[in-house]
């Protein structure tokens, strides 16, 4: 009398990109049966890209981690361990190093890929009990400089309004963003507007992906000159009659200031110095300045240099010189990588502030967290702690002493891996939470397998600012536990027993103390409904921010003067060609995930490098030949693609393939206003084998 299990059908969200897609699992025990999008899902109706539909093969993947590990160091090797055991190892190593060697000798990843709760609890665990501010998360390495360029000039760090907001807007400009690969459902989104609904729009991209094939002007500028034509236009709309002057004159401080700055800035300094004729300039000129709405997308092709915090502000000036700020269909529009990297640092794991942006620095704020957490305000510190660039050298100096890493594969994926890997062998204790033995577990002191999101409930914030939950599609692999839970317990071992039992609880408590999620609850989330921060606390959420103020001090914009720099590192005699690299459409990150199974995996196997037509014509190479590609840090083989997609001394790597990867050869080179690394500036040079 056996019988078929139901079918149970959960909604999810995705963990592959910032978009933040919704949709039903279908599935019997742990057998996913398909993923089903629905209409009531607020960010992508029915639609999801080919990683939402297909890309989780690895959850029953026979590599998962099913239980605590710990380094046997006699044999350098890893034994299994209970959860008692490996928790009390930690607990009982983290204290004792804080004692030893104070709070700031301990530094915390949060995960992107991880959940609010779960990125509170991080943080509450660094700042509460060791006592540091050391926290932080892959906005790091990704948009950061984003964020300060916001925070400089309109008060968030924050999208400035919704993905309808892009879908209505007049002009989309996309700068330096791959959306049709790296946020495909956005991308969908525009190419509809553009071909059913007349929008216009402009790409700024030194790579010729698909966007640019689509734009109606395309610009090619060279690489880290974005600054410079972003200025040059900002000229341009006061000198032709398209600065807003009266949004300038009532809603922005600093426009003379700004104005004068601009002087060198000229289209012909800017045509010597981008590459981009004159005559294109003006043409995108007088198509942001002649448009009702500009949206304007940017991304790691803007951030991911030695100065992409001040080309980020250049970017959102020019917003603010048209006025293109507080109204629908406008704003800047940093696209978030990691599907949570906007609420991992929304909660907290950012070395300056607490969540909800609440300084640490600032003695009220402090005073208020700790009241909260039932401790004196002593006991939070207020210097500001160091973020992932910082806790790196730290600990290859031997200054730092333990990390605790969530779901990130630093060693792959942060810049110049080699001096990540010698931090990592000489930190005297590592912790990393899990679900697979990643190239940064591997040198871990102790390994805790955690679950990813379709074995846990929780909430994520896409890059529109909408907090969404995801439910239990399936219960924890093996002896897996939730990642709030290995926090609560680690915390009860270290004397703090608070006690939550679900998610909800801690949701609760975030927003009993930070404002911006004053109204979030699981019951207004409930489902498929979504909010928008900052929510007040009836539950009013915010889609369109700048409406009628902007977040400073005096509600004013603020135009923010710049110069340009010259990138940290530039071709030479020997290292004659500059790489590039990003993500690509079929992968994820490490392919730790999208790896796992044939269904995404054969869609792109091979690791390649992209050739120009002018650069193969030089050399002799044809698409297959095999090549090395070399840096001053590292090199690596792999096969040529020969493509117009690049130009002339470029070469475009993807970063999710390789052993040990295309962060063997980036650098040390890095924002000084934000410590990202320039993985978008390395000299390089090419051999065919
Ligand atoms: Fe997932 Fe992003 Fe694809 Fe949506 S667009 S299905 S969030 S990877």
């Amino acid at each position: 009398h056996w019988r078929q299990p139901e079918i149970k059908r959960t909604k999810t969200v995705c963990t592959y990109c910032g978009v933040g897609c919704s949709f039903e699992m279908w599935t019997r025990d742990r057998h996913l049966l398909k993923v089903q999008p629905v209409v009531e899902a607020p960010v992508n109706g029915i639609s999801t890209c080919i990683k939402g539909k297909f890309a989780w093969d690895f959850i029953n993947d026979k590599e998962r981690l099913t239980t605590p590990l710990i380094r046997d160091r006699e044999h350098n090797c890893f034994r299994e361990a209970s959860w008692d055991e490996a928790l009390s190892l930690v607990a009982r190593r983290l204290l004792e190093i804080r004692d030893a060697h104070g709070p700031d000798s301990i530094g915390f990843i949060g995960s992107s890929k991880a959940s609010n709760e779960e990125a509170y609890l991080t943080q509450k665990i660094a700042r509460l009990i060791i006592g540091t501010n050391s926290v932080d998360n892959s906005s790091r390495y990704c948009q950061n400089p984003a964020t300060m360029g916001l925070f400089r000039t309109v008060g968030y760090g924050g999208d400035a309004g919704t993905i309808a907001d892009i879908e209505s807007a007049d002009l989309v400009v996309i700068v330096g963003s791959n959306t049709a690969e790296n946020h495909p459902v956005i991308a969908s989104k525009i190419k509809a507007a553009h071909k059913l609904r007349g929008q216009k729009l402009l790409v700024v991209d030194p790579r010729r992906h698909e966007m640019a094939e689509r734009a109606d002007i395309y610009l090619r500028p060279k690489a880290s000159t974005d600054l410079i034509w972003a200025s040059a236009l900002s000229r341009y709309m006061f000198e032709h009659g398209y600065a807003d002057l009266d949004f300038l004159a009532k809603r922005v401080n600093k426009v003379e200031e700004y104005r004068r700055s601009l002087e060198p800035f000229t289209l012909e300094f800017a045509e010597r110095m981008t590459n981009i004729p004159r005559g294109q300039l003006a043409a995108a000129g007088e198509m942001i300045g002649q448009a009702k709405s500009v949206c304007l997308l940017w991304a790691m092709g803007i951030t991911q240099h030695s100065h992409g915090a001040d080309t980020s502000t250049a970017l959102s000036n020019l917003l603010i010189v048209t006025g293109n700020y507080g109204r629908p269909g406008t704003g800047g529009y940093p696209m978030r990588g990691h599907n949570n990297v906007q609420g991992a640092s929304d909660f907290g794991c950012l070395k300056n502030v607490f969540p909800g942006y609440e300084k640490v620095t600032d003695e009220k704020v402090r005073e208020k967290w700790a009241k909260a957490w039932g401790i004196d305000a002593s006991r939070l510190s207020g210097k500001i702690g160091q973020d992932n660039f910082m806790m790196v050298e730290e600990a290859a100096q031997k200054r730092l002493k333990a990390m605790y890493v969530i779901g990130e594969e630093t060693a792959f994926s942060d810049a110049d891996s080699e001096n990540v890997h010698k931090a990592f062998r000489e930190i005297d204790f590592l912790v990393v939470q899990d679900i697979f033995m990643s190239r940064t577990a591997e040198f871990a002191d102790v390994v805790l397998p955690g679950c990813p999101s379709v074995e846990k409930e929780g909430t994520f914030v896409n890059t529109e600012r909408r907090i969404q939950r995801f439910y239990e599609v399936m219960p924890p692999l093996g002896n897996c536990r939730p990642d709030w839970r290995i926090l609560t317990d680690l915390a009860a071992r270290m004397g703090h027993p608070w006690g939550y039992t679900h998610p909800s609880q801690i949701m609760d408590e975030v927003a009993g103390i930070a404002q911006m999620f004053a109204g979030v609850n699981y019951e207004r989330l409930e489902g498929w409904k979504s909010l928008v921060w900052p929510v007040k606390p009836d539950g009013t959420d915010t889609p369109l921010l700048y409406t009628d103020r902007f977040h400073t001090d005096d509600g004013k914009a603020v135009l923010y003067a710049l110069e340009w720099k010259a990138p940290d590192e530039d071709a030479d005699n020997e290292y004659d060609l500059m790489l590039d690299n990003g993500r690509m459409l079929e992968q994820f990150q490490s392919t730790n995930q999208t790896g796992r199974g044939p269904r995404i995996w054969h869609e792109a196997p091979n690791w390649f490098v992209e050739v120009s037509p002018e650069l193969a014509a030089e050399r002799g190479i044809e698409s297959g030949a095999w090549v090395r590609i070399s840096s001053r840090r590292g090199s690596a083989e792999l096969t040529a693609l020969v493509t117009d997609r690049v130009r002339g001394k470029t070469l475009f790597v993807p970063i999710h393939q390789g052993k040990p990867g295309v962060n063997e050869m980036t650098g040390e080179h890095h924002d000084p206003d934000v410590n990202t690394p320039a993985y978008k500036e390395v000299a390089a040079k090419l051999e065919v084998l």
